[in-house]
């Protein structure tokens, strides 16, 4: 966690700088168009389908439809952030293995313009989570008057009715926070989640025919350090690096390709996923118990233990609902709209720009039981999924694609460009 001399940034912004750059350079970057679905040759991909846009509720053409458009390429890099459902897709349809399932957490942020300037980074572990849940808190200063904080949880819980969001405003009410919040506004708020599975969860290979994925699709995030960013940049530069040479020598073929994975194995990338790569994993038995096996885990640089942790998917993680819930059953407290904030305060300031009227893009099987809609409810920080007459009610627009629905119950799907939230400095 010691990282003296560098600097705080907003992702937002390093990526709109980056853009510019890009298109300096004549390269072409169309925001707005989500891809749907992979297109494929026999074993090969050959590009994506874009989703269809101006659809209404039921699915039928308005007079703005856009119809899915057929990107075709000779490589197409995946670089679609935490669980890529196209990456998915084709892990999943080529069969590649990872020794261990992926894991997620959820992680909510908000923005703040405050009267009193930080002048530290704070990291928490813990408190206000459960003993059995893994997880903490970060306060980084932006500009003289603007810091970033957030709580990251990890979705292995067990308890049914532990509420992110609601733990997340809880958490601004300590001292530690809220003399820094006072006075101040929450200008911004966003929620996602975060590949958490580390060494052992990357897929033996994120290369195939006509085909590369990078970044947190890929699982390249350091748990310990919280950190993905660089491993995001660097895995395009060494994808940027084999597709130049695949292209060069006139075949993009997986044997082309493969040097993509040759090199991310002989990089930094996963020489650091390696040192720590059962130090998550180690919370899955309780906070206590990881605390001393990953403070054993530092001490012999990671050697201890000399196996792999096994873990399974968090949606198989049994969950205490029900009388049996736990902590997050008595949150929220009411939200006073000046600290802490609701749910549907949140995705306002996530500037949310998703019309009421476009078909659902959650998929919710029949006949939920009233357990899994309470868990829903209370997993989704966007106060999507709310438990009515013990049924459950999907306000699909509100959704911040955070994917943890995903992970957890429904499945995510894209939906059209320009849905979703807005962020501006997160
Ligand atoms: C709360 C929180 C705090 C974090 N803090 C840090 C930190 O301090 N330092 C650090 O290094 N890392 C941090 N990370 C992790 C870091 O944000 C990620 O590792 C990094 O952004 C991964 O980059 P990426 O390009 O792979 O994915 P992303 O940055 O997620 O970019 C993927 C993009 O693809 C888009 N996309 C997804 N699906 C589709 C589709 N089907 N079609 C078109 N576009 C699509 C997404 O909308 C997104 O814009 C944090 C993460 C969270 C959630
Ligand atoms: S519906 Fe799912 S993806 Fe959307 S905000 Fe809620 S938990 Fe996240």
């Amino acid at each position: 966690m010691r990282n003296k001399g560098n600097y705080v940034a907003s992702l937002c912004e390093i990526v709109r700088w980056l853009g510019q750059q890009a298109e300096a350079l004549g390269v072409n970057v169309f925001t707005g168009f989500p891809a749907a679905s992979l297109l494929v040759e026999g074993q090969r991909v050959v590009g994506v389908r874009t989703a269809a846009a101006g659809l209404d509720r039921d699915g039928r053409p308005l007079a703005n439809y856009v119809a899915p458009n057929d990107l075709v390429a000779k490589v197409t890099a995946l670089a679609e952030g935490t669980r890529g459902m196209l990456s998915q897709a084709w892990s999943e349809w080529q069969q590649v293995p990872a020794e261990n399932p992926q894991i997620f957490a959820l992680g909510v942020k908000e923005i703040w313009e405050t009267k009193r300037p930080l002048d530290r980074i704070v990291h928490t572990l813990g408190w206000p989570l459960p003993r059995d849940a893994f997880g903490g808190s970060f306060l980084y200063p932006l500009a003289p008057n603007l810091v970033a904080l957030g709580l990251v949880v990890g979705l292995d819980y067990r308890d049914g009715t532990l509420d992110i969001h609601s733990l997340f405003q809880r958490m601004k009410l300590h001292p530690l926070f809220c003399r820094y919040l006072d006075g101040g506004e929450m200008v911004e708020w966003g929620a996602k989640t975060i590949p958490e599975g580390g060494y052992y969860s990357v897929p033996a290979r994120r290369s195939g025919d006509g085909v590369l994925i990078l970044g947190d699709s890929a699982g390249f995030v350091d748990v310990p350090s919280l950190k993905g960013i660089h491993y995001a940049v660097q895995s395009g530069i060494l994808a940027a690096r084999a597709i130049f040479a695949a292209l060069r020598s006139e075949q993009a073929s997986a044997v082309q390709l493969a040097e993509y994975d040759r090199a991310v194995n002989a990089s930094f990338i996963m020489q650091d996923l390696y040192r720590t790569r059962n130090m998550r994993l180690a919370f899955k038995d309780g906070f206590y118990t990881g605390g001393l096996k990953a403070g054993l885990m530092t001490l012999t640089g990671g050697r201890f233990p000399s196996r792999k942790i096994a873990m399974q998917p968090d949606a198989a993680v049994p969950r205490r609902t029900g009388l049996a819930g736990g902590a997050g059953r008595d949150e929220p407290r009411v939200a006073d709209g000046t600290l802490t904030f609701s749910k549907v305060d949140g995705v306002f300031k996530s500037g949310n720009t998703t019309r009421d009227t476009t078909p659902t893009h959650l998929i919710v099987g029949p006949d939920v039981p009233p357990d899994a809609a309470t868990f829903y409810a209370h997993m989704c920080p966007a106060g999507v999924y709310e438990r009515v007459d013990g049924t459950l009610r999907v306000n699909a627009p509100n959704c911040v694609d955070c994917k943890a629905t995903d992970i957890l119950g429904p499945r995510w799907t894209p939906r059209e460009g320009g849905s979703g939230p807005k962020y501006k400095r997160m």
